[in-house]
C-alpha cells in the first residue's frame, strides 16, 4: 500500500478512537465498560499529533475537510473500480492510479486505496 495512504489511515484510526471515547453510545455496544484513562487519551492525542507532522499540510487540510463533512471514513477502499465511500464508478485510469499514487474520488473527495 502507498505509504501516504497508510499514514492517512492511521490518522483516521486515531480520530475514530478519540471520537469514540467521547461517544457514550459506543459503550453500549456490548463491551465491558471501561472509562479510558487520561493517560490513554494523552497517548492517543500525542500519536495523532505526531502523524499530522508527517503529512503534507495541503493533504492534511483536505483530510480535515472531508472528516468534518462526512464525520469519518476519509480513506476508502476501491471495490471493482467503485468508490467505497460514495459508490460512484471511477474512471479505470483513476482506479488504476490509486494503486501507486495518492488519489481522491472525483465525486466525494475521499482518499482512495486498492486492495488486491
Ligand atoms: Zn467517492
Amino acid at each position: 500500500m502507498n505509504p501516504k495512504i497508510e499514514t492517512l489511515r492511521s490518522l483516521e484510526e486515531f480520530d475514530h478512537i478519540l471520537r469514540d471515547i467521547e461517544n457514550e453510545h459506543y459503550q453500549v455496544a456490548g463491551f465491558k465498560i471501561v472509562k479510558p484513562s487520561s493517560e490513554f487519551i494523552k497517548i492517543a492525542e500525542k500519536g495523532r499529533a505526531k502523524l499530522t507532522k508527517k503529512i503534507d499540510p495541503r493533504i492534511l487540510a483536505q483530510y480535515e475537510r472531508i472528516m468534518k463533512r462526512y464525520g469519518g471514513r476519509v480513506v476508502v477502499q476501491v471495490i471493482h473500480e467503485f468508490c467505497g465511500g460514495c459508490y460512484v464508478k471511477l474512471p479505470s485510469e483513476l482506479a488504476a492510479r490509486c494503486r501507486t499514487e495518492l488519489v481522491t474520488c472525483p465525486n466525494c473527495g475521499r482518499f482512495l486505496y486498492y486492495v488486491k
